[in-house]
């Protein structure tokens, strides 16, 4: 049998009720954890995303109403009698233009001019008032540092003009400055509308716009606050709440503004050009030809829901190590006891009976151990009497002959050795077949049985005895001299000789021959010995019985 202890490793009970119970514990808290997180990241991702969408909503509703008021103010400047009525003069001379009314006909430009320049002045978030002719060209402008710069316009802004609207140009900045500028436009009428006389255009200066857009700013307030920034619909920015110079910044990534443009109103996670993590969507404007992206920051975003998932990772970390703790607490309730268990079963199995296993508690393996240790020492109180029995006389309770020939081995084998003295005694019961045969088979029983008493009670414990056969004994009398084993021996005939035999009614008496070897070292094995004190039986025998002889 293998008795070496190997290291359990992965394969121990202990290592699998742990493993097992991590696992447990793992399993479905990440399991649940990771549900939960996802479900509530889809639920902040729709909320988020709506409440972008409604303040994309209101910015454009906000912007669309400040427009309204910028093409007020355009059509009280353009239904000025001032304009229209040197406008009108100055178109219909313009038809009939000879050289001496040359001059003449500049006037109405310069009091258009003059006009255009007092309000200018008076209301400076119009950068520049122009005037055009029907043609587009221009004719009259507000005094301006850059009286010269060309009006952006599409190509083809003429052919889009609706009459009944105002209509815009093309965002643009100039200079150094930041703010950028936009041209709006009416046509102008004299009387009913097909007298077309050319168009009023103003240049709006944008940053006008930046208080409206800041008050909408998601979580303006804090470091990490969100964006809104306008873009062209070709996808310039050219207006942004936070941070607020936009002049020759991409702000946001050309691409990103590309996707998020592709899929208007839906929420998208990007990084500016800051690095800073952002949540935000596009949101097209359906009377101007901009597009607004509004952002979040995405740390404040999910800020609370990362911190949930923290926590869910601590608490099921430290639910981990406090299963794991216990089921290693348990796992040693059962595996120290059955440790001592398997070492008392190994121990059995190499035979040694002389094993108790602790009883640690009063559960299924105590009780286990409790009957382990019942069926060892029965297995004990067998084997003892096994050996009793392969080792004892049945009927006298001395050795038997097996044993007692061994004992005399080993008393040779340590006369050889040490040279300690020993000598064997061959005694057989006198005329016992007359016992027998006058008194029964069982009084001749008795008989052998209180002679062995006899025995035991005269020899010392350095003796043994034996019974040979039938009625003949052998005793073996240790560390003793010839003469000494002499004087036993003949104590022992005497003690027979004067001992009542008692069996029941019946009292009997009973004598012994005896015949006495000593041991020599030169003799080899113990059939001399034997044969000597056989000799000095059969002596004994022959020379009347009852007595003792040395051979
Ligand atoms: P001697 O003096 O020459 O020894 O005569 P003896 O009768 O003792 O010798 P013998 O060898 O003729 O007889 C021995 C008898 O012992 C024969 C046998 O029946 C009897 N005997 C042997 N073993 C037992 C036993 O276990 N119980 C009983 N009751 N008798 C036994
Ligand atoms: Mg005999
Ligand atoms: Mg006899």
């Amino acid at each position: 049998m293998d008795t070496q202890q190997k290291k359990p490793g992965f394969h121990s009970i202990r290592n699998r009720i742990l493993l097992f119970s991590i696992l447990v514990t793992l399993v479905p808290s990440f399991g649940m954890g990771w549900f939960w997180f996802d479900l509530s990241r889809k639920a902040t991702t729709e909320k988020t995303e709506q409440k972008l969408v409604d303040s994309a909503g209101i910015v454009e509703r906000e912007i669309s109403l400040w427009f309204k008021e910028r093409n007020y103010d355009l059509r009280v400047f353009a239904n000025s009698f001032v304009l229209l009525d040197n406008l009108r003069r100055y178109n219909a001379e313009g038809d009939s233009l000879d050289p001496s009314s040359a001059a003449k006909h500049q006037v109405h430009l310069v009091n258009i001019a003059k006009y255009l320049t007092l309000i200018q002045k008076q209301f400076p978030l119009y950068r520049r008032l122009i005037l055009l002719d029907r043609n587009g060209r221009k004719l009259a402008a507000s005094d301006s540092p850059d009286p010269d710069r060309a009006l952006s316009f599409s190509a083809d802004w003429q052919t889009r003009i609706d009459a009944s609207r105002y209509f815009t140009g093309e965002v643009s900045f100039i200079g150094k400055e930041a703010a950028p500028l936009m041209p709006v436009g009416v046509s102008l009428f004299s009387g009913g509308k097909d007298a077309h006389l050319g168009f009023l255009v103003m240049e709006v200066e944008l940053h006008e716009l930046l208080p409206l857009l800041r008050a909408s700013l998601p979580r303006a307030n804090g470091a990490g606050a969100g964006r809104i920034v306008l873009f062209t619909v070709d996808g310039r920015p050219f207006l942004a709440a936070n941070p607020p110079e936009i002049r020759g910044r991409q702000y946001i990534a050309p691409l990103q503004v590309g996707k998020m443009l592709a899929t208007p109103r839906r929420l998208q996670a990007f990084v500016d050009e800051e690095e800073t993590r952002l949540v935000g969507l596009a949101s097209p404007f359906s009377d101007l030809p901009w597009n607004l992206i509004i952002a979040e920051n995405a740390d404040e975003v999910f800020a609370g829901l990362n911190q949930a998932r923290d926590r869910i990772v601590l608490i099921t970390l430290l639910l981990t190590i406090a299963i794991g703790g216990t089921a290693t607490i348990v796992a040693s309730q059962i595996i120290i006891p059955l440790q001592a268990l398997t070492d008392g079963v190994m121990q059995v199995g190499r035979g040694d009976l002389e094993v108790t296993v602790p009883i640690l508690k009063d559960d299924e393996l105590g009780l286990v151990s409790g009957m382990f240790n019942e069926m060892v020492s029965r297995l004990k109180e067998n084997q003892a009497k096994l050996e009793q029995m392969a080792t004892t006389d049945s009927l006298t309770g001395l050795a038997n002959r097996k044993q007692i020939m061994a004992d005399l081995v080993a008393h040779l084998e340590h006369h050889r050795r040490y040279g300690t003295d020993f000598s064997l005694l061959m005694i057989d019961i006198d005329y016992f077949k007359r016992i027998n045969d006058s008194h029964g088979h069982l009084v001749g029983d008795a008989v052998l049985v209180q002679l062995a008493q006899v025995f035991k009670e005269i020899l010392r414990s350095l003796d043994s005895a034996g019974r040979y056969g039938g009625e003949e004994f052998l005793i073996i009398l240790g560390q003793i001299d010839n003469r000494q084993a002499l004087q036993t021996a003949e104590r022992i005939r005497q003690v027979v000789d004067q001992h009542e035999f008692v069996c029941g009614e019946v009292s009997i008496h009973a004598t012994v021959s005896i015949g006495v070897a000593g041991a020599l070292v030169e003799e080899g094995s113990s059939t001399g010995l034997i044969d000597r004190a056989d000799k000095a039986l059969y002596e004994a025998k022959a020379g009347g019985r009852n007595r003792v002889m040395q051979g």
